[in-house]
């Protein structure tokens, strides 16, 4: 009788547990699709079909300034591609049909749709592509911080596509991680937001998958940097 009672007291243990089960994350709300912002992709061979199981943050690597638009941007990275067979040397030649992201997250925190999520996405470095979804912030974060906007949408993003393909926590990483020895990306402002145990990008996701608000917090600059943020960041005066 007495093991009986133990029995049932362990099954109230868990109810809190059962309570903090997941929701399901809609998409987030500032989101532009591949159709809205103008997308013209090239058609994507089904050999490039894969089944989403990760998702790996990055930063665009190219510095940020205020007197950029998203739209063009994006526009121009999807033309690069294209062009890479012409204007590029090996091994960076290769031909992109489309955005090497799935998505692409400008510094006012609008979301803009890449490539689609069923076909796996394109690298510089060398790790294995399939099941990767790709999730590009703009801007350097070796030299400016992310803003407290692109933040949020990173973990709402992160939330909705942990949700929509029922993944654990530990499928969210980063381009660094995957990719070892080859990549600071997403940079070292953004990084230490991915490291530690949990990481805090990984409790805010679970915050949200929980249904509750993601209490991001960003830290102070770090010693040596960066200092400025990305919707502070001007352009660099022409002579
Ligand atoms: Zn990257």
């Amino acid at each position: 009788m007495k093991r009986l009672l133990l029995a049932a007291f362990a099954v109230l243990l868990t109810l809190p547990a059962l309570a903090a089960e997941r929701v399901a994350v809609p998409r987030p709300a500032n989101f532009v699709t591949a159709e809205e912002w103008g997308s013209k992709p090239d058609p994507l061979p089904d050999s490039r079909r894969h089944t989403p199981r990760f998702v790996t943050l990055h930063h665009a690597g190219v510095t940020w300034t205020t007197d950029r638009d998203p739209v063009t941007f994006i526009r121009n990275m999807q033309a690069w591609g294209k062009r890479r067979p012409e204007i590029e040397q090996p091994p960076r030649d290769t031909f992109w049909a489309d955005l090497p992201y799935h998505f692409l997250i400008a510094p006012d925190g609008r979301i803009f749709e890449g490539r689609p999520l069923e076909y796996e996405p394109e690298s510089n470095t060398k790790y294995d592509l399939a099941g990767h979804l790709g999730v590009e912030m703009m801007g350097n974060f070796e030299e400016q911080r992310p803003s407290p906007a692109q933040v949020e949408s990173a973990v709402r993003l992160a939330a909705w596509l942990v949700s929509k393909y029922d993944l654990p926590l530990e499928a969210i990483s980063t381009h660094a991680k995957v990719a070892k020895n080859q990549t600071t990306c997403p940079g070292r402002d953004f990084n230490r937001y991915c490291q530690g145990d949990p990481w805090p990008f990984r409790t805010w996701v679970e915050q949200v998958l929980h249904g509750e608000e993601p209490a991001i917090e960003l830290g102070e600059p770090l010693e040596g940097g960066p200092t400025v943020l990305i919707t502070e960041t001007l352009p660099v005066a022409k002579p």
